[in-house]
């Protein structure tokens, strides 16, 4: 079944607004996880302790209608809270687009892999702040994760019969974990425990795509890291030896892989096709 190109915008429309939700959740996630306070704790202005009130709870356009102030004291809200929300949509229409795209026709299967996806980007976003904040790759959202793909991505098989995708995906993830194991060992301080079980995480969903996008997504990493780490240096702003945390990387890597990995695979080994 083709998708109209109506039925196309209602589904990207309704990505969008769920992704503006979950990032409303991240936000949350973001600042409570590393500080080890509960998420189901509530909200409240952390100058006066007002509670946040439901109808302050609406991404994007809450923050806009206080423009960016707590609506009982003033305080500043942060413009990353609504800009965070604005991403994760932006990042769940993306994903989605990219899941109609390349699944036609659209099966069950292939909603349950889109939703594992969205996890993920989900998690990017939650772990890439972290990581950026604290240097830190929380257990707490690393470990679970291994569960939830694992999960989602053994139904995705058995209703559809992806079984070599299911297998590949574990061989990636344990490829992945165990390359970044043995850099932590060969070279110890440059990534941290945490890089090393997220690296099993990126291997499950780059190995799911196959190959390709597993090669591809891990050395997309390497090559943003270090091409930001050698900017960062020229332009004074880091030391040779200042820690850059790595997560962040390993994740945009990673997508590069997701939506470009088969693609740029297929044209690497196209330059030595003989024609
Ligand atoms: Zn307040």
């Amino acid at each position: 079944m083709m998708l109209s190109p109506a039925a196309t915008v209602v589904i990207l429309a309704f990505a969008g607004l769920f992704g503006l939700v979950i990032g409303s959740f991240l936000n949350v996630v973001v600042y409570r996880v590393p500080a080890g306070v509960p998420l189901t704790r509530e909200s409240r202005c952390p100058q006066c302790g007002a509670p946040v009130r439901p109808w302050h709870n609406v991404p994007v356009a809450s923050w806009l209608l206080l423009r960016g102030g707590c609506a009982d004291c003033g305080e500043r809200i942060s413009a990353r809270y609504p800009l965070v929300e604005l991403a994760t949509g932006a990042f769940f229409v993306l994903v989605t687009w990219s899941a109609l795209q390349a699944a036609v026709p659209a099966s069950g299967a292939d909603a349950i892999v889109l939703v594992a996806y969205l996890y993920f980007a989900a998690i990017t976003v939650a772990l890439t702040l972290i990581d950026l904040d604290t240097h830190r790759l929380p257990n707490a959202i690393v470990l679970p994760s291994y569960a939830v793909a694992g999960i989602l991505f053994v139904l995705a098989a058995a209703v559809g019969g992806r079984w070599s995708s299911l297998l590949t995906a574990a061989v990636g993830g344990a490829v992945l974990y165990a390359f970044y194991f043995v850099l932590r060992a060969i070279k110890p301080g440059g990534m941290g425990g945490g890089d090393v079980k997220l690296a099993g995480v990126v291997g499950i969903y780059l190995g799911w795509l196959g190959w390709g996008a597993l090669i591809v997504g891990a050395f997309a990493a390497f090559l943003l890291g270090g091409v930001f780490g050698i900017a960062l240096i020229l332009a004074r702003r880091a030391g040779r030896k200042s820690a850059i945390p790595f997560g962040p990387w390993m994740l945009a890597g990673a997508w590069v892989g997701i939506f470009a990995g088969q693609a740029l695979a297929d044209w690497y080994m196209g330059l030595f096709a003989i024609a």
